[in-house]
């Protein structure tokens, strides 16, 4: 007979070969949930997943409002929409964007060296062009 397993955790006593018990393993699971998350500026805890969604939400809406503004000066396909209503649009999705990217904390240091390397690369590219 093998001797009773328990929990390394809390003691409480386990199937064998498990080390840890179920109400440990969510403890442990919420814990690495609290570490994901971000504080916002509004003082509530938001879930870094809420935040990647909100940014490709708003990546949605900055795509819709360029397109917009762009329709409105090409004129090719009339649109209803003033020039200074497409702008404020412009505007207010950057400010969207802008927003989630800056509640998700990401390294400026590392997206500064990416934005060097990129701006390189595509002044490159138009000194190549005929
Ligand atoms: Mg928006
Ligand atoms: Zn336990």
């Amino acid at each position: 007979m093998s001797s009773e397993e328990r929990c390394v955790m809390c003691g409480e006593i386990i199937p064998e070969g498990a080390h840890v018990c179920l109400r440990c393993r969510f403890a442990e699971h919420e814990k690495r949930e609290q570490k994901r998350k971000a504080e916002t500026v509004q003082g509530y805890i938001m879930p870094v997943c809420e935040l990647l969604a909100g940014l490709a939400e708003e990546c949605g809406e900055l795509t819709q409002a360029a397109l917009k503004l762009r329709r409105v000066w090409d004129g090719t396909n009339p649109t209803p929409t003033s020039e200074e209503v497409a702008m404020e649009g412009l505007y207010e999705e950057v400010a969207d964007v802008l927003l989630y990217i800056e509640e998700l904390k990401l390294n400026r240091g590392t997206i500064g060296r990416i934005m060097g390397e990129k701006r390189e690369r595509w002044k490159k590219r138009l000194e190549g062009k005929p």
